[in-house]
């Protein structure tokens, strides 16, 4: 029996993985989950002989049924291939006793490739299969991240076409550089006069427009989504959490079954809930902690059971975590409404008129999955200093996030024993002012970004990457600029189609 996907919102709207897939977003703005979660089903003496690409097809096989073993194999491999710097495409390092799982060793040297590489294959499968004969566009809204991780992956991409809106003074200057020497004809990038929000809100109300849709469809065209709302995302990211455990298991540092807290750097909640999810699945895990930087919408929800993002937005020195709206948390939400499809839409409904909501308590006691706190970018700097004071090891700001709230967990629970993995998202060269402004101010003072870089290079011993190296001298090709109001006569204007 295949897999089934159901949209959040209306129960009865049901499809394939692939058409998920196609399809980003279901009618009516609602996410589609699985209908059920399905087991691992291996056991980890298996698991621990298995290689990342291996893992991959354990796990995504599981989800996406109606793909052949041939085509999912096939997605991997061109998806999980020299484009990692890294045979083990997704290694940990142990520092201070903590185990970092780094997911930045992808093209983008963030985590966002970790799905994003995978995806156009996917896609691409996913249309065939369906019969599409319409031109895909992918759109997509970008803290930072996403954006080049998408651009990257669909970049002369035949039978595609990507647009990406970010905010444009809401992004470090290399994520930003990074995305503006984007080549590819099919590829456009837009900064917009807003903070990311407003970027993902526009691209929703875009997605969710029939009369659009038409329009596009007339000429062509249909859109698909590589947000982390997109199960073809989710779905590659609960495969690392897999392949980590099964790695920790093979070196001896945990017994078979031994329970293990995952720390996850939150933005959008995509990555956290790819590790509920692999906790469904069978893996041993105690604690899921969702690290929040000062935008902190999610502690105050994990702590009261009220979603309110009515308040201020704050730029941070981890911009891909500066989101007062998390999109993936409606697929939590759903299920701790024991999968009611209509009460989840209520609530999503009152977060749009009135930006919040309020969980009564037995839905919260479903959440005991979760731990929720979050680190002040004080906090954080002083997490990339004494990190690097006692170990060497040089951590990104939105990592320090998550061991900034690591270090809060061990003090308030006193759990200090279960070994904890934290999902490390970005390396330390994507974001070098903040991590040097952390460990050396006088440098971080006196230097250009490109010279800070090399100062990094120097003290943590480590290569600088390809990824920077590539955009030292890059050509700036993308220059357009607009009102969040303006994204709808952007795309058009780049797809040709006339008011
Ligand atoms: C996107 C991103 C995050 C947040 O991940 P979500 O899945 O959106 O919660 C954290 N860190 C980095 C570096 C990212 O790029």
């Amino acid at each position: 029996m295949d897999l089934r996907y159901a949209s959040t919102r209306n129960k009865e709207e049901q499809v394939s993985a692939s058409q998920a897939i196609l399809k980003g977003l279901a009618n009516g703005g609602g996410l589609f989950v699985p209908t059920e979660i399905p087991a691992l089903d291996m056991d980890w003496d298996e698991l621990a002989k298995l290689n990342y690409q291996e893992t991959a097809y354990a796990v995504m096989s599981k989800f996406l049924t109606d793909f052949t073993e041939e085509e999912l194999k096939s997605c991997i491999s061109s998806a999980y291939d020299e484009k990692f710097d890294t045979k083990e495409i997704a290694p940990i390092f142990c520092a201070d006793g903590t185990y970092f799982l780094e997911l930045f060793h992808g093209p983008t040297i963030a985590f966002k490739d970790m799905a994003l590489s995978i995806l156009p294959h996917l896609l691409i499968t996913a249309a065939r299969k369906n019969h599409v004969k319409n031109e895909i566009v992918i759109l997509t809204a970008t803290s930072g991240d996403t954006g080049k991780a998408a651009l990257a992956g669909f970049a002369d991409v035949k039978g595609t076409k990507i647009i990406v809106f970010y905010p444009k003074n809401g992004v470090s200057p290399i994520q930003e550089k990074q995305m503006v020497t984007q080549k590819g004809e099919n590829t456009l990038v837009v900064g917009i006069h807003g903070n990311f929000d407003q970027a993902q809100s526009g691209v929703k109300k875009m997605f969710s427009d029939a009369g659009l849709t038409a329009e596009l469809s007339a000429a062509g065209y249909q859109f698909s989504s590589a947000n982390s709302i997109n199960i073809g995302r989710l779905v590659p990211q609960i495969v690392y959490y897999v392949y980590a455990y099964a790695r920790l298991y093979e070196q001896g540092v945990i017994a078979k079954g031994e329970k293990i807290n995952v720390t996850v750097p939150t933005g959008n909640f995509g990555n956290i809930l790819a590790a509920f999810y692999a906790k469904q699945m069978g893996l041993p895990i105690a604690k899921l902690l969702c690290a929040s930087n000062e935008n902190k919408v999610l502690y105050d929800f994990f702590s009261s059971g009220v979603y309110d993002k009515n308040r201020d937005f704050i730029l941070t020195s981890s911009p891909s975590m500066d989101i007062l709206i998390s999109s993936n948390l409606e697929r939590l939400i759903y299920r701790a409404a024991g999968e009611d499809s209509a009460k989840n839409a209520d609530f999503m409904k009152s977060l749009a008129s009135d930006g919040k909501y309020e969980i009564a308590s037995e839905m919260k006691e479903k959440l005991l999955d979760f731990y929720g706190n979050y680190a002040t970018e004080e906090e954080t700097q002083e997490v990339i200093r004494d990190l690097y004071t006692k170990t060497k090891y040089i951590i990104d700001p939105h990592t320090a996030v998550a061991a900034g709230v690591y270090d809060k967990y061990k003090k308030e629970t006193s759990d200090t024993s279960t070994k904890t993995l934290i999902a490390s998202t970005a390396s330390p060269f994507k974001f070098t002012r903040s991590v040097m402004n952390a460990i050396d101010r006088e440098a971080y003072r006196s230097m250009t970004d490109f010279e800070l870089v090399d100062e990094l290079g120097k003290i943590s011993g480590l290569a600088v990457p390809n990824a920077i190296e590539e955009i030292r001298n890059a050509e700036i090709l993308h220059t357009s600029v607009c009102e969040p109001e303006e994204m709808e006569r952007v795309v058009k204007e780049f797809l040709n189609i006339k008011e």
